[in-house]
């Protein structure tokens, strides 16, 4: 038995027993707690890894020169595989990990992803085969104690399993089959020295050897953990989180293939002296008989709730019978995870940096997207169109620069709007019902319910007009007054004029 697992047994004891008898359970456990470090990082001073050009070692040797090196890799594949088919662009990706290999799984609808074949990333049939299942339809639903919740149910919403590593592949073959490109696993980074017409980017391997690199953009992709996007926002990357846990497995007794459970609670919010949080669960059917469960919550960055993700593992294990139930033959294939970020913006337009001269940021690193619902995967495949079109435009332009830069993002006005409804969902011990989350989201399905289905659909994919959304809030508040004074209290003056902020930034913004 492995001295990591050992180390959580008495603390973790669920975690511990699920985890012994899962294949690479000790892999997964090492990046959790690497992952983790999150929440150490929010309270120190962020370490500075951009480093002015004066700074770079005379008597380094570059090991290579490229267009764009992305740092991480996930999203970055998608986003590399448009610029090396489509703008001819010589990249290097490289990641700490295993490149193409990811801690999660995706659901999407098919027609928000056949936007991928639609800018010629890949073709129908290809994406037809990183689909793993396809539901008639999904559902949501919040906890009333009576049984009287409203289970609101919608057809075209995160109604497809995708496989995650499949996808990526896809893309990471296509980038390694034009010569010239490079993607590079166990390289970490280090850090990146600014030059006024390029960047040189230090990595380093598991046994501590340096390696520098040339380009004329770094995209940082590295996800919650970016230490670009911990400096350039003075350590504060992110306002609200959403620490999630699961797994893939198969032999649950009573779950149905055909239906995605797309946010369900159980009970109230768990509350103990000051602290609370309300839980969350997400079902959904994949491959075969495999299933997808997710157990999550909402919070604040700084809250003083435990947000660990090897806490909220031990309670996944305890609690998952309370959601469904397993069967003799359970058994978990893969567990997934990570920190879903957010972050809200003061004003009438994106205000979190992300970018800097000759770097720029994508995906969770630049933690544009909404958690609300689907989030960083579902923006990229959105926006990867202006993303890559943008970025080729301002490399040939040699607009490179901040100012140039930070046009090119995933930025949506009315994400970031949506976005701030999570704030209702972040449960606060010290004002809140315990079932509070529970009682004001039934009253958003019962009035989602009454409007025409568009409405849900709308909802859940992020593709609410403002209009729409004013008139749902303004139902909710008729049907649930408590929610102003909970408007008040969750929001406070800074967040309520924040609110405001974004919707005018809504209204008065181009559609793109
Ligand atoms: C459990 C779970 C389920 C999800 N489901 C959905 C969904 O259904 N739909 C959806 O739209 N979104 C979903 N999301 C969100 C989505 O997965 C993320 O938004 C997306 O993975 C972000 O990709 P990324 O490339 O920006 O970052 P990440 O996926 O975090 O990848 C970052 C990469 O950078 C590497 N890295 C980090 N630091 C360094 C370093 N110093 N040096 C080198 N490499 C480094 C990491 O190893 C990692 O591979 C889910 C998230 C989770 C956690």
């Amino acid at each position: 038995m492995s001295f990591l697992l050992e180390s959580i047994k008495q603390s973790k004891p669920y975690l511990y027993s699920a985890f012994s008898s899962i294949e690479d359970g000790e892999q997964h456990l090492q990046r959790i707690i690497e992952l983790d470090r999150y929440w150490e990082r929010l309270k120190q001073p962020p370490q500075t890894v951009i480093w002015q050009s004066s700074d770079l070692p005379k008597d380094i040797v570059i090991s290579g020169e490229y267009d764009l090196i992305y740092a991480g890799g996930t999203l970055s594949l998608l986003h590399a595989a448009m610029m090396v088919g489509k703008y001819d662009r010589k990249v290097m990706i490289f990641d700490r990990q295993t490149p193409a290999k990811s801690t999660r799984d995706w659901n999407i609808s098919r027609k928000e992803l056949l936007n991928l074949s639609a800018i010629g990333l890949f073709t129908e049939s290809e994406i037809d085969s990183a689909i793993v299942r396809q539901y008639k339809n999904g559902w949501v639903e919040f906890y009333q104690p009576d049984g009287s919740q409203k289970r609101l149910v919608m057809e075209n919403v995160l109604d497809c399993a995708v496989d995650a590593d499949k996808l990526l592949c896809l893309a990471k073959e296509k980038i390694k089959s034009v010569p010239g490109n490079v993607i590079i696993a166990e390289r970490t980074f280090i850090g990146c020295y600014q030059f006024d017409d390029h960047i040189v980017v230090k990595i380093e391997d598991r046994q501590g050897n340096a390696f520098y690199y040339k380009a004329k953009v770094l995209v940082d992709v590295m996800g919650i953990l970016s230490p670009v996007a911990m400096q350039l926002n003075e350590g504060s990357p992110q306002t609200h989180v959403c620490p999630t846990v699961g797994t893939i497995a198969s032999g649950f007794e009573d779950v149905d293939f055909d239906t995605g459970e797309i946010l369900v609670t159980t009970g109230p919010a768990e509350a103990s002296s000051g602290k609370g949080r309300q839980l969350v669960w997400e079902g959904f059917p994949a491959e075969g008989s495999k299933y997808i469960s997710y157990l999550f919550f909402y919070d604040e960055a700084d809250s003083p709730n435990d947000k660990s993700l090897l806490g909220l593992f031990d309670t996944y294990f305890k609690t998952l019978p309370e959601y469904k139930k397993q069967g003799v033959d359970f058994l978990v294939h893969r567990p997934v995870y990570g920190i879903i970020p957010a972050f809200f913006h003061d004003g009438f337009d994106r205000t979190r940096e992300i970018a800097d001269d000759h770097i720029i940021l994508f995906g969770d690193a630049a933690s544009l997207g909404s958690p609300l619902t689907f989030c960083g995967f579902g923006s990229m495949v959105r926006n990867i169109h202006h993303l890559t079109g943008d970025l080729d435009r301002a490399l040939s332009d040699n607009n490179l620069s901040k100012k140039h830069l930070e046009k090119i993002s995933a930025y949506e006005p009315n994400v970031a709007s949506m976005a701030n409804l999570m704030k209702y969902m972040c449960f606060n011990a010290a004002t809140d019902e315990p079932n509070f989350v529970n009682d004001l989201m039934n009253e958003v399905m019962i009035v989602l319910d009454d409007l025409p289905h568009h409405y849900r659909q709308a909802m859940f994919r992020d593709e609410m007009k403002i209009e729409e959304l004013v008139l749902v809030m303004l139902r909710v508040a008729w049907r649930y007054p408590k929610v102003l004074m909970a408007t008040w209290e969750k929001l406070g003056v800074q967040g309520s004029f924040g609110f405001l902020k974004n919707l005018v930034g809504w209204a008065l913004s181009p559609v793109r």
